[in-house]
């Protein structure tokens, strides 16, 4: 895997009712500004996404934002980041999103972060883009998810090699080291003779 310049992190933009939530987002931030990394994410300065740009910006990372034009509102904004890239809705967002970064991290959140893993992974898959995408488990969060995504491996919705696009760590540590580590598959699985 050649060198993580930029990660891109989705995450609530609540902040939950687990302390542990918001630690580890100030974690990441402060993570990836120590490892020159630019944190890309939703511009927001509410919930899990502001602290992670905390983290990032108390620790003299370079945090770019991109946020569509009617989410920009002043209450919700992060007005003090490196940088602000505005787009005209969501669509473009998240490909602009998608093409500046190197990789993927997804934090606890809600409808919007869930919605945001699986259009990637879903890239993925599809061979659209070869990054690494990591979901960090924060205090089991997302154990019920695993267990989901397990079921349709074994009901034969979801091939083993595609569920394993998705990189799991309980730190942060953990998972940057298994995304520096990601290799990507080199073709496709849906463009494999047995599919076509
Ligand atoms: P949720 O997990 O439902 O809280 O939604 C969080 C995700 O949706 C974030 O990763 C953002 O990209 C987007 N999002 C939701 N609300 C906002 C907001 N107020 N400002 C910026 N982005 C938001």
């Amino acid at each position: 895997m050649s060198d993580i310049v930029s990660i891109c992190v989705f995450c609530g933009s609540s902040e939950g009712n687990d302390a542990k939530f918001v630690d580890e987002a100030l974690v990441l931030g402060e993570k990836l500004a120590q490892q020159n990394i630019t944190l890309v994410y939703g511009a927001a300065k509410i919930g899990v996404m502001g602290k992670v740009a905390e983290g990032a910006l108390m620790h003299k990372g370079k945090v770019i934002g991109v946020i569509p034009e009617f989410l920009k509102v002043k209450e919700v904004v992060h007005l003090g980041l490196t940088e602000l890239i505005t787009t005209t809705n969501m669509h473009e967002r998240k490909m602009k999103m998608q093409n500046i970064s190197d990789g993927f991290i997804i934090l606890p959140g809600g409808f919007g972060t869930l919605e945001e893993l699986f259009e990637i992974i879903t890239w993925a898959q599809l061979g659209l883009h070869q990054k690494p995408i990591g979901l960090l488990n924060v205090n089991g969060f997302y154990n019920h998810l695993l267990q989901l995504l397990e079921n349709m491996v074994r009901n034969g919705f979801l091939k083993t090699e595609n569920y394993e696009l998705l990189l799991v760590a309980d730190t942060t540590d953990d998972l940057l080291k298994k995304m520096r580590k990601f290799e990507p598959m080199s073709v496709p699985k849906w463009l494999e003779s047995d599919n076509v």
